[in-house]
């Protein structure tokens, strides 16, 4: 049954318009694959198997009465425990959202991109694993369990949407839903041998998104190959007056634009993304997937990113700064399982310090730092400053190339436990998906060949990444697609 899973999304879809499978089938084999496989890979913090099941019935009842079932028909998708999701339990895969007591935050409505998939006739088959309110690139800053890699289950699957990137990875469901503020879908993607797109900031609502850095979080999806990630992004993407940086900009034909010839496209490679540091497997892969596609058409072209050295730097400083503001109604009153206590300051600090995990509360200090007086003009500021430049950047290579292609990590998948006791060697290696994020540009990793297994470690997923100009989705689509043609020879 497992093989329904593994089929396109839009494949899967027209069969259950067409009835020639059920939408309950789909959801029995979506529940065995995630019995099957998730006590060991942990991708679900709640597995909300009676709510599938119940929509199942009502798709097929739709169906039966004679509806059209829409595009995502019968597809089951893994969300993201950053999503509100009405009358399931929401945790961003924190205690402080679960409480002392164990009852969880139940939101009552579901986020905006929630409710797009629900209304494409998607079904939802729980909430998935994260580092703790999406700060982290292995998913260990869970306050539950980490996520495991199904390609070797002692590595990270990357993060912070770690556990999305493995419901599609091992098979347990053909899309998921992620966030990428800083490369939590990209990296993931990579590190799992998926396909993850960060849609251009604004292009998605974030309506329902818990807010991490609300300048650079976007709402992003996950699929097996590049056409199913089109058609989801489609699905998800769109103006919606609920989150008031939602870009009013018609949606592009995303599924159309795989179809686009590669013949013609300027593609340019960035210096920077190939320097010290870079694991020569990853190197060798991504280098060969860029001659193959110089060979069948596209043109390679050699672009400077000067300012890509200090995107890490700036990062650090501003989604810090964003989280700390943000993360202040967590405070026992209005969010965050109150932890009692005698004087109003004695319970912010007993729910805060019982409620947030280590990373979380060194991001909200860091933050409260660069913003306070006397270091905002130094830290805040002079990052805000930086952050222009490195856009700029970008708009210069733009000029001359329809879109960037690097790698999206510079190695593969590391071992769990390898970098989570030294945050700076974690933060490092976001060093490639940094950048368009604070530019804001839509990004993509696409898996290119893993490397060749060795006594050092077995074979694993390489993702290459590609960046377009703002809005530009289409040529994204366009190139990956061209990519994974190449890859899968
Ligand atoms: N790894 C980065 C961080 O820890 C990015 C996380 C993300 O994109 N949510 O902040």
């Amino acid at each position: 049954m497992t093989d329904l899973l593994e089929l396109p999304i839009a494949t899967l879809a027209q069969k259950v318009r067409r009835g020639e499978v059920s939408a309950a089938e789909v959801a029995e084999a979506t529940i065995a694959a995630i019995l099957r496989d998730d006590d060991r890979l942990g991708a679900y913090l709640t597995r909300s198997f009676d709510e599938l099941r119940a929509r199942a019935i009502q798709l097929d009842l739709r169906r039966a009465q004679g509806e059209q079932l829409g595009p995502l028909a019968g597809v089951p998708i893994g969300v993201k425990d950053a999503f509100a999701t009405k009358g399931v339990a929401t945790t961003c895969a924190s205690r402080i959202l679960v409480g002392p007591g164990g009852r969880p935050w139940i939101p009552p409505y579901d986020a905006a991109a929630v409710t797009r998939l629900l209304a494409a006739d998607a079904m939802i088959a729980g909430k998935c694993n994260m580092d703790e309110f999406a700060m982290g690139s292995s998913t260990e800053n869970s306050a539950f369990f980490p996520a495991r890699n199904p390609w070797d289950d002692s590595r990270t699957p990357g993060g912070s949407s770690g556990g999305s990137a493995v419901s599609v990875a091992a098979g347990m469901t053909p899309g998921a839903l992620g966030s990428d503020t800083g490369g939590s879908v990209r990296q993931p993607a990579a590190f799992t041998g998926v396909v993850g797109v960060k849609p251009t900031y604004g292009r998605v609502s974030r309506y329902g998104l818990v807010a991490f850095a609300s300048s650079l979080d976007v709402v992003s999806p996950f699929a097996r190959d590049v056409r199913s990630a089109a058609l989801l992004t489609e699905a998800i993407a769109g103006h919606d007056p609920r989150d008031s940086t939602s870009a009013d900009r018609p949606v592009g034909t995303y599924v159309a634009a795989c179809e686009r010839p590669l013949a013609g496209l300027r593609v340019g490679v960035p210096s920077q993304y190939f320097a010290a540091g870079i694991d020569p497997d990853v190197e060798a892969s991504v280098r060969g997937a860029l001659d193959q596609l110089a060979s069948r058409g596209a043109t390679l072209v050699p672009v400077s990113l000067p300012h890509t050295e200090h995107a890490v730097a700036v990062y650090y400083v501003l989604a810090a700064a964003e989280a700390s503001s943000n993360l202040s109604r967590f405070d026992g009153v209005r969010f965050g399982a109150r932890v009692a206590s005698g004087g109003l300051d004695e319970l912010y600090e007993r729910t805060r310090g019982q409620g947030f995990g280590a990373e979380v509360k060194r991001r909200v200090v860091l933050g409260a730092y660069v913003l306070s007086h006397g270091y905002y003009d130094a830290y805040y500021l002079q990052a805000q400053r930086v952050r222009t430049l490195i856009a700029r950047d970008f708009d210069a290579a733009f000029v001359d190339v329809d879109v960037i292609a690097a790698p999206t990590t510079p190695t593969p998948a590391f071992k769990l436990g390898d970098k989570i006791d030294d945050p700076l060697t974690m933060y490092l290696s976001d060093v490639y998906t940094l950048p368009a994020s604070l530019a804001g540009l839509p990004a993509m990793s696409v898996p290119v060949a893993p490397t060749p297994a060795t006594d050092a470690r077995p074979s694993l997923p390489v993702g290459l990444q590609l960046i377009a100009p703002a809005f530009d989705e289409e040529a994204l689509f366009r190139a990956g697609a061209a990519v994974e043609r190449i890859v899968s020879g």
